[in-house]
């Protein structure tokens, strides 16, 4: 295991700099609840995508194709931001 760094050697505003130790930490793996996403009642308007802390919306060309669940943790906003009058995404307990 590394040894931990002091905050005196941490980056400004704390920023990981090792995009390789960030990919590699599949902090989906905390996740209690899991985001569905149905595509037939998307309407693409990327709120989500917007939202989402994780960056774990997976957009290609611009429209969204689903949710990278190596690393969506769980949190529910994008079925929170979804407008109510579409709810493409609901949040159901995750399974181990
Ligand atoms: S549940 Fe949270 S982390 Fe997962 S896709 Fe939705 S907003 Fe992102
Ligand atoms: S917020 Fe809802 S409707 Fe908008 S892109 Fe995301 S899933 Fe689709």
């Amino acid at each position: 295991m590394s040894k931990l760094k002091s905050w005196k050697e941490l980056p400004c505003g704390a920023i990981i700099n090792d995009l390789k130790a960030v990919l590699e930490n599949k902090t989906g793996t905390w996740r209690s609840f899991r985001p569905i996403w149905n595509k037939e009642k998307c309407i693409n308007c990327l709120t989500c995508w917007i939202y989402c802390p994780d960056a774990a919306i997976i957009l290609v060309d611009g429209k969204h194709q689903g949710i990278n669940y190596d690393y969506c943790k769980g949190c529910g906003i994008c079925a929170e931001v979804c407008p109510k009058k579409v709810q493409a995404i609901t949040m159901v307990k995750e399974e181990k």
